[in-house]
């Protein structure tokens, strides 16, 4: 990199990350973990219990759902979900168009659960009609799972309708809302969902460590006995919270405060309508640049979730990935590689803490260093 080539940074001096996550943050949330608390203490129970009831209400749950928390990474929320609700002696028809759905099936697979996957390619949601169909002719199967938006490509899944077909067919509805949670609309009973999993560290712009699931109390109350681990009982963490107001293994405190600001700040936002409308806007600016660059995007307008959005591989040959990620990442911007089977590609992300203004930096960077790469058209064809 030049010396002159300027660096962006956020309010902390760090990289901005344009990634499926752990995404960049506001400084008061990470300023919000500048002290301790023992687990007992009366202001962190008060806090975690502000953080359980504010989590129905993003997916209109309020009365008929209750949040559980589950120490780790989503998956670990996805792999609590599934396991408890899910029985040993159940079914699961997993609806997959890419690694999120893949993962539930290991989950199930490993946890020993039946399962019946219906695969679509990454940039194509599931179709309603087969899924029908589906139901129709497997009375065994006891539970649907679906992934809202599929971060591999950032494709949007129709979860309401998924839930519509499932709830006619009086199958239960699990969904990994991981990449959507607090972003996109989901209305927990429209879905006729079960349960949805998502953590800590996406759309709310809280710190990574703290899966949770958003569950109908009266299907987890009939949950009791189904898991197969201790850890990851959402029946047992729940009951444990209704008796003593605690977790019952350390809970990773500094997130959970951390995670209580950035809930804070996002209801100052407008909640999910007004995080929505500043992702929707990145979306736009990054879109837009990027097609002026000549680059093309896997998915169609319609199919693509305000996420994160997946881009072909320019057709130059003086268009080195490697090369191009490190120097973006030399000015500021860290993207992430893509993992599609269908498309060589990279992804870049329009969540966290940025702004229009941070996506028109970025791509600044992005021609800046195109022109350095001496490339001349991003376009994925190669030039007759
Ligand atoms: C991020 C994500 C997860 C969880 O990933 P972790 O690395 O375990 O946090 C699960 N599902 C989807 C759709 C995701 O985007």
């Amino acid at each position: 990199m030049p010396a002159s080539a300027p660096r962006a940074t956020s309010d902390t001096g760090d990289d901005f990350l344009l990634t499926p996550g752990p995404l960049t943050t506001s400084r008061s949330v990470k300023e919000a973990m500048l002290h301790d608390w023992g687990s007992r203490d009366g202001a962190f129970v008060r806090i975690n219990r502000e953080v359980l009831e504010a989590l129905p209400r993003i997916v209109n749950g309020e009365g008929d759902y209750v949040a559980v928390p589950m120490q780790g990474s989503g998956t670990f929320a996805v792999e609590a979900m599934l396991t408890t609700f899910v029985p040993p002696d159940g079914e699961c028809l997993v609806l997959v168009n890419g690694a999120y759905g893949h993962r539930a099936r290991r989950i199930l697979d490993i946890a020993r659960r039946r399962s019946v996957v219906y695969e679509t390619p990454e940039d194509v949601p599931p179709d309603l009609a087969e899924i029908e169909a589906l139901l129709a002719r497997s009375p065994s199967i006891t539970h649907v799972f679906a992934v809202h938006c599929e971060t591999t490509s950032g494709v949007l899944n129709p979860v309401e309708e998924i839930g519509a077909v499932a709830r006619r067919h009086g199958k239960a509805y699990l969904v990994d809302a991981m990449s959507a949670f607090g972003a996109l609309p989901l209305d927990a009973r429209a879905a006729h969902a079960t349960a949805i999993a998502a953590s800590s560290n996406k759309c709310i712009e809280g710190v990574p460590g703290l899966g949770f699931v958003v569950a109908r109390a009266v299907d987890l109350a009939a949950a009791k006995g189904s898991a197969t681990t201790l850890s990851l009982d959402l029946h047992d963490q729940w009951a444990n919270f209704e008796k003593t107001g605690q977790y019952r293994f350390t809970p990773p405190i500094h997130v959970i405060v951390a995670f209580h600001q950035a809930l804070r700040e996002f209801w100052a936002e407008g909640g999910q309508p007004g995080r929505l409308a500043r992702y929707e806007e990145n979306r736009r600016t990054l879109v837009q640049g990027m097609r002026a660059l000549g680059f093309e995007t896997l998915l169609p307008d319609a199919l693509q979730a305000p996420i994160i959005v997946t881009f072909h591989m320019p057709a130059d040959p003086r268009f080195a990935f490697q090369e191009f990620y490190d120097r973006l990442k030399d000015r500021g911007f860290v993207i992430y590689p893509g993992k599609l089977t269908v498309a060589d590609s990279f992804r870049i992300g329009c969540i966290g803490r940025l702004e229009a203004s941070h996506m028109r930096l970025a791509l600044d960077a992005v021609r800046d260093v195109m022109a350095e790469l001496g490339v001349v058209s991003a376009s994925p064809r190669r030039a007759a």
